[in-house]
């Protein structure tokens, strides 16, 4: 989800990662608040001060916001889950939990936490005020934090996926319903709506002469209403997927090269023709690995007539596998998270089969039909396309 973020610590054995967009949005903040807001709430101030309060507040906005992340965090290990990163973004702050949580009270303390968090450091904030009232303009900070994250905490209660709120629906309707799915749909559809009246309130505001205001809305609007709108989609990819096994999807004709082929036969007789990306090498006794197209790029290619797969396969001790019998939704997360295109499916030692990103497309193509009842091989949905690979699972918090 994040390919550039910098990690700055850890903490509870969670990495903290700052993303590159971070620094755009705490410079933003400052700016916005150095030029209009505090010489406008304040008056008394230099541009040196307005800008030192405009930078400590958006940092302290920040910190605000890992707190809270980190509450969802603690929770979460509470209940036993795993919790790699928390990344510091654009629009706020990523807590990734490694899986879903095991039940609906689980769902329930872990999102509610993260409000009540706000809702607690809005008090303080509030309650430290007068520590400054010797120094109005750090009292004007702690005023507009106490504001700030009173606004945090009440609109994440918003009823919409992915927004607490409408993970506390989401554990609300799986209480009620028994249904995991059915409460996920529910609450990523509220999410797409109140999405939509953020994007029109947006537009409204921006009508109104109110530019930046009515801009940052819409904009938090789209992201609330195409992340709900992922949601759905990979709700009903894993409907689709259902109880689907590696074994069902996999390709068990998946091209094999003996171990002494070169990479010059390889690229020219193989790959050229385009037939795969990918190449199950036998290396003889046993031994087997697998070579890419990726692997072959990294030899030089004057050394090409010379190298053979055998000498530079990754062999399947070392290589991202699954197995037949593993759920496919579970070997579609684990493509997803490291990023890979295939796995090979290994039984016992050997490759009995490989799995990857078009053949599940195919699959999910065919299954999908069939679920539609449309036959014709020919109906290419773009939903094939669209059913895009679960990656990483997080709680997102819009400051
Ligand atoms: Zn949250």
């Amino acid at each position: 989800m994040f390919r550039h973020a910098i990690p700055i610590g850890r903490i509870f054995g969670i990495s903290v990662d700052l993303d590159y967009s971070w620094f755009l949005i705490v410079g933003l903040l400052a700016w916005m608040l150095a030029v209009s807001y505090y010489p406008y709430e304040f008056g008394a101030g230099t541009t040196g001060e307005y800008w030192a309060m405009g930078l400590v507040t958006a940092l302290m906005l920040f910190a605000s916001v890992l707190i809270h992340e980190i509450g969802h965090s603690i929770v979460a290990q509470g209940y036993g889950l795993q919790v790699p990163r928390i990344t510091l973004f654009l629009f706020g702050g990523v807590s990734q939990i490694a899986a879903e949580p095991p039940s609906a009270g689980a769902e329930f303390w872990i999102a509610v936490v993260g409000p009540l968090v706000s809702f607690a450091l809005a008090a303080f904030f509030w309650e430290i005020e007068p520590l400054f009232s010797g120094a109005p303009a750090w009292f004007a900070v702690a005023k507009y934090l106490a504001l700030l994250n009173l606004i945090l905490a009440i609109f994440n209660l918003i009823p919409g996926f992915p927004l607490d709120g409408g993970r506390v629906l989401r554990a609300i309707v799986w209480r009620a319903t028994g249904a995991y799915r059915r409460a996920t749909a529910a609450a990523a559809v509220t999410g797409r709506f109140f999405g939509f009246v953020l994007i029109v309130w947006g537009v409204w505001e921006v009508f109104l002469g109110r530019f930046i205001g009515g801009l940052w809305i819409a904009f938090i609007g789209w992201y609330l209403e195409s992340a709900a709108g992922a949601q759905l989609q990979l709700e009903s990819a894993k409907a689709l997927v259902g109880e689907h096994r590696v074994a069902d999807a996999m390709r068990r004709d998946f091209p094999r090269i003996p171990g002494e082929t070169t990479l010059q036969d390889l690229v020219e007789h193989f790959v050229l023709s385009g037939s795969s990306r990918y190449f199950v090498v036998d290396a003889g006794s046993g031994d087997e690995g697998l070579i890419t197209i990726e692997t072959i790029r990294t030899v030089q290619r004057e050394a090409w007539p010379t190298t053979t797969a055998g000498q530079v396969m990754i062999p399947v001790a070392k290589l991202d596998t699954t197995t037949p019998e593993t759920a496919l939704w579970t070997a579609l997360e684990k493509m997803g998270r490291d990023g890979v295109n295939q796995l090979p499916v290994v039984a016992g030692q050997q490759i009995v089969g490989v799995l990857s990103r078009e053949d599940t497309f195919h699959y999910l193509r065919v299954l999908e039909s069939f679920a539609s009842g449309r036959m014709s091989p020919g109906a290419t949905t773009n939903r094939g396309a669209s059913l895009g690979f679960p990656a990483v699972k997080g709680h997102t918090h819009l400051p």
